[in-house]
Parts: C-alpha cells; structure tokens; sequence
C-alpha cells in the first residue's frame, strides 16, 4: 500500500517534470541584477574585457566596466561570474520552427512548441525561420512569444518557400510566373510575415518580382538558389543568400539559365579560390550590399569523418526519429570515397570563402538549418555553429561571436536594440562556464540564457524537452 502510494507520487513528479511550467525553466526574474567579475565578449569583435561588472535593470544592460569603478546596485540579486563568459543573446538567421528527417523521401513537421524553447536554450533570443512550411505556426508562435504568452527569441517570420515547380518536397509554393510571385509575396505580407526566401527552383523573372514586391513592403528577401546563380541574384537586388557558398551555382560550366545545373558541389570543390572569377563575385556581393548566411552544422553532417551529433541533443529526438539519423549518419560515413573526397574538398574550400567573404568587407551572419537528415538540433546547433566558424572557417572567438550577434541585428535594422553587450541594450546575454578563447568548445557549457533580463536555466528546459523533437 505505501509502495504503491510511493510509486503514484513519482508518477505524478515526473508527469509534472514532462510538462514543467514555465516558472520552473526562469532561474532569474529579479529587477536588478549584477554579474560581477566576468569576461566580456560584447559582439562587436573588439577583444574580451575581463574582471567587469554588469547591471541589468529592468531588462536592459545599465552599466558595464571594470569590476573596480562599477557600482553594484544596493538590493541587486549578486552572480559571482568569477570563470564565466558573458556574450550578446545570438541573432540567428536560419532557423526553421520545423524538424526534416529522410523518409518516403523526406519527412518535415512543424515544431511549434519544443524549438522556439530549444533555440532559446541554446543562446537564441532573434531568429529568423528562413523558409516555413506552416506559416501560420511561425506567424502565431511570434505573437504570442511577444504578448508574453510563451517563452521564446524574438522571431522574423519569412513567408512559405517561393519555389517553381521541381521542388523536393510538396510543402513549398510552385509559382507559375512573376504576377503569381508578387501576388504569393504580396498575400503573406499582409498576413504578417516579415521576411522572404526563394528556392532553388525559382526563375530570374519570378525572383525580381518577389523582390520588388517585398521590397515594396519594406522586407527582405534571402535565397536558397540553385537555377538562378549569386551574380544574378546580387543583380536582381537580393538582400541575402543562404549556405554561404556551398550552393552557389556560378562556377557550373554550361550551366543554363533558370535551371538548377548538376554538379554544384563538384564546382565548388575544383575553385581555385583566387581565380578571378571568384575574386570578382566576391566583390560584387560586397558592392550589392548582399550579405551570406553561414550553415556550417547541417552541412558538416553531409561530410564523413565529422563528429557524430552529441548525445545530449540526440536526447531531445523522439526514438524513432534517432534511430533514423543513427542509421543515416552510418551511411554518410561508408560513402563512396570518389564522392567522399569532393564533399571533404568542398566543405574546405566554403568555409574559405566565408572568411575571404568577410575580410573583403562582406556581412556574414549564421544559422543552424534543422534540416538535412535530423542531425542538427536546436538547442546545440547554435554552440556547434559558432565552434565552426573558428575551427573551419578561422575567425577568432570574438569575430565568430559577432557573426552570431551583431552582423544580424545590423541586417535586422536592430542593432540600436540587441546584439552586443551595451549600456542601454536589451538585456540578452548568453552565460559561459570557461574561456571559450582558450577552447571554443567551452560554448557547450551554456548555463544561462537571458532573455530580455530574464534569466532561463537551459538544463531545466533540456531535461523537459526529451524525446520532445518529432511530437510538437
Ligand atoms: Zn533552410
């Protein structure tokens, strides 16, 4: 009789762990609070401060100095962040609210309520979602995320995949010509979405006039291309493309207009990168004012030979789901080593040319992409990217941070608001046990996520969100 009533009370605890209320994910909800002795990395890429103190009051970043002339606040909640490093709240561009897997052939379902949670766990307080197959999740999971209904990053909305016909799955829009693109475009504006994205099949004709009529709108338009090559887009007046240069289809020889080309990744991998006509499309994105999405993660898991998705984030999949990537993960590593080697040969040579991108003058921002296979996972995708961006493309920690934050907020006509660490700022700031300076894998210890100064306790939303992806 105790036993069983021993046995109902676990049952009830972890009934209410699984559906844990969202008081118990807030760690920090005081007015005032100060981080005293911490490392600052603000997002601007100037080099860590350490020994600072910094105030949040009431949701914005008051003061932030050295440790020895800022005052803390009488009746401030104290974090001692003696080994912690503060960064800006991540601004993440491409960062679908739904979860793909390979299945007949391909599986996509919208996540409405475990990824704006994720993402927010893992540093995320703005994302863009790039590319909906639901538009109306991602437009009603912003609004209540800004009535105060649930907890989330701020969301750009981008309207349904501008697709022609030829798309790999049915949940993007087959435009038929250019009226029907401004009409599409035109339609989910007033609906309320705020960004756009055209795919790979789209035609010149349709992609201008998608761009002229978001641009009416005052929104921007990014790309996924494949028929229509980064120089046409550029002149067409795109305000940004996305994968970096993984799927550029410039260098495709004989490749014929409004068609997407075979051998992409093959063109990529033979660039001599510095021929001149990689130097000149360089130039010109950065004369257009065309700024590139980073992608690193979803296209590392199409590479063999790079780490398996971490056990943590594989704990979030529902099992199903899991052991679909297990197996496909497996097979990625056993591929034919002729393909093997351009996939190797063209992921060195894209991350290449991001950090060129950005040493010509170019504005690269990042994103996860949930997409591929299922081994990208909100929650650790944002930590995976920023490890990248230092160990494949180079940049330093400080330069990788402001690709996450600042370079996004810019594009976001946002940077007066978020996106470094300053007086004034929204309090978004992300919490690292360590110096991720000495070792950028110190990012995977993300205690905290503040949003708004509010502070989240990430392994509070981890624990609930098991076996969550797959189910909502
Ligand atoms: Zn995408």
């Amino acid at each position: 009789m105790k036993r069983a009533f021993v046995l109902l009370v676990v049952l009830l605890a972890s009934a209410s762990i699984a559906h844990a209320a969202p008081r118990d994910w807030i760690a920090y909800k005081q007015p005032v609070i100060a981080f005293t002795h911490a490392t600052i990395v603000d997002g601007t890429g100037a080099v860590p401060k350490h020994d600072q103190t910094l105030v949040i009051d009431k949701g914005r970043v008051a003061e932030l100095g050295p440790a020895g002339s800022t005052r803390v606040p009488a009746g401030a909640t104290v974090i001692d962040a003696r080994g912690k490093t503060l960064l800006p709240g991540f601004v993440m561009m491409h960062e679908h609210l739904f979860y793909t897997t390979r299945l007949r052939p391909y599986y996509i379902t919208a996540m409405p309520y475990s990824f704006p949670l994720l993402y927010l766990a893992g540093g995320e307080t703005m994302i863009r979602t790039t590319g909906s197959v639901a538009p109306y999740v991602d437009i009603n999971v912003r609004d209540d995320i800004n009535a105060g209904k649930r907890i989330g990053p701020d969301i750009d909305v981008t309207g349904p995949y501008l697709n022609g016909p030829g798309g790999f799955t049915e949940d993007l829009a087959r435009l038929t010509d250019p009226a029907d693109a401004s009409r599409t475009v035109n339609y989910w504006a007033e609906q309320g979405v705020t960004s756009f994205k055209a795919y790979q099949q789209i035609t010149r004709a349709e992609l201008k006039a998608a761009i002229d009529a978001a641009h009416a709108h005052h929104d921007k338009v990014t790309g996924h291309l494949c028929s229509v090559t980064f120089r046409e887009a550029a002149d067409l007046g795109i305000d940004n493309l996305e994968h970096g240069f993984f799927v550029a289809t410039d260098f495709v020889k004989d490749k014929k207009s409004d068609q997407c080309p075979r051998g992409g990744e093959k063109s990529i991998a033979a660039l001599d990168l510095d021929s001149p006509p990689v130097q000149s499309l360089i130039k010109l994105l950065v004369a257009r004012h065309v700024a590139l999405t980073s992608t690193l993660g979803v296209f590392e898991t199409f590479v063999p030979g790079r780490p398996e998705t971490l056990q943590a984030a594989l704990d979030l999949l529902n099992p199903a789901l899991r052991d679909l990537y297990e197996s496909t993960w497996k097979k990625t590593q056993a591929m034919p080593a002729a393909r093997a080697k351009i996939v190797k040969e063209e992921f060195a040579k894209a991350t290449a040319l991001e950090k060129r991108f950005v040493e010509a003058g170019g504005l690269l921002m990042a994103g996860s992409d949930p997409t591929g296979y299922g081994g990208v996972i909100p929650g650790f995708s944002s930590k995976r990217e920023i490890e990248l961006l230092v160990q494949a493309d180079g940049f330093t920690f400080p330069q990788a941070v402001k690709i996450m934050s600042l370079n996004a907020a810019k594009f976001e006509s946002r940077e007066k608001d978020i996106g470094s660490l300053s007086v004034g700022k929204r309090a978004d700031i992300v919490v690292i046990d360590g110096n991720p300076m000495k070792d950028v894998t110190a990012v995977e210890h993300m205690p905290l996520v503040f949003k708004d100064g509010v502070g989240y306790d990430t392994a509070a939303i981890f624990r609930s969100m098991r076996a969550a992806i797959g189910m909502n």
